[in-house]
């Protein structure tokens, strides 16, 4: 079986596991095969980090052609730009100078088809070989077919599209756009896929997202059986209320817990805005948690600062008071069950 081949069924298992586990209460409260699964670290972006982030989110723009009803962008006070080349330049030269990221994310806030540099940005990112991944996440609209060869010429590996409805109807409630979009994107993701078949390519991946809560739920099953046959692969993401800056749409509510358990992503990833500011995390959509400047500092000093090492000593803590991780669905919803073993780890980060 080839590395491609195999890549493909690792993945399809895991989005099995982590949909069933999803919706299915009984999975969810007694068995969590997902759970077990990132407990048993077998991919260990999962760790802490020591020297060097494992992932980066690099933003290539934080501009946006939709609306989302369940994305706060729109809310936040943030300058629309797009990020320099000399700037990625400088972050991907010195990426060069550590182990390879597990993970490299051309987007955060934003649609990152917008970015006039995106595929530059990617050809060098794949040239420089500072990663085992380079991904985008896009709403598909402007993914046409002179822009998908472009992306199919640059090495991606990775594309997921947010499409996140089955019928134009929902599409068009959810994400704010005119419904026309809806058929835009199906036609424009297959011809993507069919252009890169055409070519002999085994990349990039192709995955179609749907984001599970109230307004989808009823949706997901045809959603899956729609595009299983045509994409690589058909996620079904937990909603996230962004630190609680958007209404909660989520099935089952989740319980805000008592204890604070520490969140891993200030141990392990950094989320770079397109002005060259460092957020802790891709959640920090208003600048909330910035931890450092590109353009003034390395990534190395970023990793290593006093802003971030204060951060990590009041997860550890659980003191988080007055932070937006305080309230932050998504740290609640990483794994728990290795927390000692994490912990101790996470403590070590602190002496280095
Ligand atoms: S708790 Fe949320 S906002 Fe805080 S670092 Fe973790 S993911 Fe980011």
């Amino acid at each position: 079986m080839t590395n491609q081949k195999l890549k493909l069924l690792k993945e399809k298992s895991i989005q099995r596991m982590i949909f069933f586990e999803r919706t299915n209460d009984f999975l969810r409260k007694f068995f969590f095969p997902y759970k077990l699964y990132r407990y048993l670290n077998i991919e260990n972006h999962y760790n802490v980090s020591f020297v060097f982030p494992t992932v980066l989110f690099v933003e290539s723009t934080n501009s946006c052609n939709i609306k989302c009803i369940f994305c706060p962008r729109r809310k936040s006070r943030k300058k629309i730009g797009f990020m320099e080349f000399n700037l990625f330049k400088k972050i991907i030269n010195e990426c060069v100078n550590y182990d390879k990221l597990f993970e490299l994310f051309l987007h955060k806030d934003g649609e990152p088809l917008l970015a006039p540099n995106l595929t530059k940005m990617i050809k060098y990112a794949k040239e420089k070989e500072i990663s085992k991944k380079v991904a985008i996440a896009t709403n598909g609209i402007l993914l046409n077919e002179k822009k998908s060869l472009q992306i199919l010429k640059s090495g991606l590996d990775e594309l997921v599209i947010s499409l996140d409805a089955v019928t134009p109807e929902n599409f068009e409630k959810l994400k704010g756009v005119p419904a026309s979009n809806f058929e835009i994107i199906e036609k424009n993701v297959k011809r993507f896929i069919e252009l890169r078949n055409e070519q002999g390519l085994t990349g990039p991946m192709v995955k179609l997202k749907i984001i599970y809560m109230k307004e989808t739920k009823k949706e997901i099953n045809d959603f899956i059986k729609k595009w299983k046959p045509i994409a690589d692969s058909v996620p079904v993401r937990a909603y996230i209320t962004w630190a609680q800056s958007v209404k909660d749409r989520n099935i089952n509510p989740v319980k805000v817990s008592k204890k604070i358990h520490p969140c891993l992503a200030p141990f392990n990833n950094l989320a770079i805005n397109w002005d060259g500011e460092v957020s802790v995390c891709c959640v920090d959509w208003n600048k909330e948690l910035i931890v450092g400047d590109t353009k003034k500092e390395t990534i190395y000093n970023i990793w290593h600062g006093k802003k971030l090492k204060e951060l990590r000593i009041r997860h550890l803590n659980g003191d988080l008071k007055g932070l937006q991780c305080k309230v932050c669905d998504f740290r609640m919803s990483l794994p728990r069950m290795n927390l000692l073993v994490r912990k101790k780890l996470m403590r070590k980060t602190l002496a280095i």
